[in-house]
């Protein structure tokens, strides 16, 4: 069985998926606590599926075929790969959000991993398994920067020279109290960065702290 918090059938607010109708599977449980967590319901269980049961439910929503596992942090349950297996036996397009820490060794290739790049503004800025960066595929991943600040904005500047990242698709994000998102695409602008700004576009079209969306 596995631990849930919400699934829900909305329309995708972030990645370069943004705007598309998608599915989403919040599975619960976190090994982080982020300072600007927005889905901190997440932690605790609200109530357990099979696989079987979880496929079934994505069948209401026919004929979508675009599904995300999401958290919490969806890796810390070993039966997340049984639902990889089984979306992607059933022509499922499986995005994946995960939260950087934990090894993506064993997702399947044909998931499409959206993985975060914790700044410090979060208060995890040491979460990030580097070894994960062998896992990201350039083409079909994405790394996401969460920035609070300027200080996060050359943290993950930094970053991606570090490690030569220059050529992945990168996704740099504001939390929205903190920095406004006007600021952000200055900076990028000013430093002609070859990232991809998204802003959760759901918490435009519903209110911010709308569940389910
Ligand atoms: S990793 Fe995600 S779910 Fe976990 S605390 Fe951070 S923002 Fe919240």
């Amino acid at each position: 069985m596995l631990k849930l918090s919400e699934i829900f059938f909305s329309i995708q607010g972030e990645s370069s998926y943004a705007g598309l109708p998608c599915i989403f599977i919040r599975l619960s449980g976190c090994n982080l606590r982020c300072n600007y967590c927005d889905t901190k319901y997440s932690y605790e269980t609200s109530f357990e599926k099979s696989v079987k049961e979880i496929i079934l439910e994505t069948h209401k929503y026919k004929p979508i075929k675009l599904v995300e596992i999401t958290g919490g942090e969806p890796l810390l349950q070993d039966e997340v790969y049984l639902l990889f297996e089984k979306l992607n036996l059933e022509g499922y397009k499986i995005l994946l959000e995960t939260n950087g820490s934990i090894s993506l060794k064993k997702v399947p290739e044909y998931v499409i991993k959206i993985v975060d790049v914790k700044t410090p503004g979060s208060g995890f800025e040491n979460s990030f398994l580097l070894e994960n960066l062998q896992f990201i595929d350039s083409e079909k991943d994405e790394l996401k920067f969460v920035i609070s600040d300027r200080n996060d904005y050359e943290w993950s500047k930094d970053f991606l020279q570090k490690y030569k990242l220059e050529n992945y698709k990168i996704l740099f994000s504001t939390v929205l109290e903190k920095l406004d998102p006007q600021i952000l695409a200055e900076w990028i602008l000013k430093d002609k960065l070859s990232v991809r700004m998204q802003l959760q576009i759901h918490k435009f079209i519903w209110d911010k702290e709308t569940k389910g969306v």
